[in-house]
């Protein structure tokens, strides 16, 4: 049996930090889909497009990885793709009551699908896509946050 996981998120763009999650996962799973949802919520800086070809840029070195967008449910999307499991990455306190959740209402739509926590890399603890773009809206540097494709998708986006 293949064990396939999803590692959802907005990737809004993708860091260094959403990569150490991916490659580590990889390392678990046969096969992992980097699923990227729109959460208007969040009013994204890259469209969804974008934020994909970015994925597919920074993963193109691990063989077992693909990217992909849904507009569904999470759950819905990885009871479609029959995926045994769930990434999501831990970075603070402040992710886990969030987190907890979200992964108790995924228990009960789908309890066969099981959610995965990994915990961040030390170095990119207080890494996220939000402080990447507030970083990068004033043009500092943010070559340790995030890959060079990245860093010139920003300039671009703040030229
Ligand atoms: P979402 O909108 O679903 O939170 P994000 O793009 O912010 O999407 O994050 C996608 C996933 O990557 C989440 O599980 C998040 O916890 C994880 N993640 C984001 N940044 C980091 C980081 N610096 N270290 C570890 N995991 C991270």
């Amino acid at each position: 049996m293949t064990r396939l996981a999803i590692c959802p998120g907005s990737f809004d763009p993708v860091t260094y930090g959403h990569l150490d999650i991916i490659q580590r996962g990889a390392k678990i799973f046969d096969h992992v889909i980097v699923a990227v949802f729109n959460n208007q919520s969040k009013d994204p800086l890259f469209t969804v497009k974008e934020r994909m070809k970015l994925l597919e840029e920074c993963t193109s070195h691990l063989p077992n990885v693909t990217v992909d967008s849904s507009s569904s449910l999470l759950m819905d999307y990885a009871k479609s793709k029959n995926a045994q499991a769930v990434i999501r990455g831990l970075r603070a306190v402040s992710d886990f009551e969030y987190e907890m959740q979200i992964t108790s209402m995924n228990r009960q739509l789908y309890e066969d699908i099981e959610t995965f926590f990994m915990m961040t890399n030390n170095q990119y603890s207080f890494l996220s896509s939000s402080i990447v773009k507030e970083v990068a809206k004033y043009r500092a540097n943010v070559s340790d946050m995030v890959p060079k494709a990245v860093e010139e998708a920003l300039a671009l986006k703040f030229k």
